[in-house]
């Protein structure tokens, strides 16, 4: 099983640590606590939800990957920043949620469908 996803439950969270001293989220899992040197942290998990932060849009496609697309600097709803590959092209504050493959070795994040009407999915943060 990937050291990266986490299925318990059959709902799909990144692996992460958070650390017991000053609250600090991390992804990957960490041993000792980048804002204050504590050690060991947490292991916990986080997701799916997200929101883009910062972006760059790709126009060429690899390793089975169709172009175009984005990586992008996602902030998971708990705290942390991870930087993944984005489903599609997103816009900073587009929300979005956590996707993988069946292996788990590889995720993404794929927009979050704003449903039409609501005037909700804009101007988060
Ligand atoms: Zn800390």
């Amino acid at each position: 099983m990937s050291e990266r996803i986490d299925r318990t439950g059959g709902e799909l969270r990144l692996v992460g640590s958070r650390c017991p001293g000053c609250d600090h989220p991390t992804i990957p899992l960490r041993l000792v606590c980048p804002a204050c040197g504590l050690r060991p942290m947490d292991r916990t998990r986080f997701g799916p939800s997200g929101t883009v932060e910062r972006h760059t849009d790709l126009e060429v496609g690899f390793a089975g990957i169709e172009a175009p697309y984005s990586i992008a600097l996602v902030r998971l709803d708990e705290g942390p920043v991870v930087l993944s590959r984005t489903e599609g092209a997103v816009e900073p504050g587009t929300r979005v949620t956590l996707d993988a493959d069946e292996g788990g070795d590889v995720y993404w994040f794929a927009p979050v469908p704003v449903e039409a009407g609501t005037g909700r999915g804009h101007h988060v943060g």
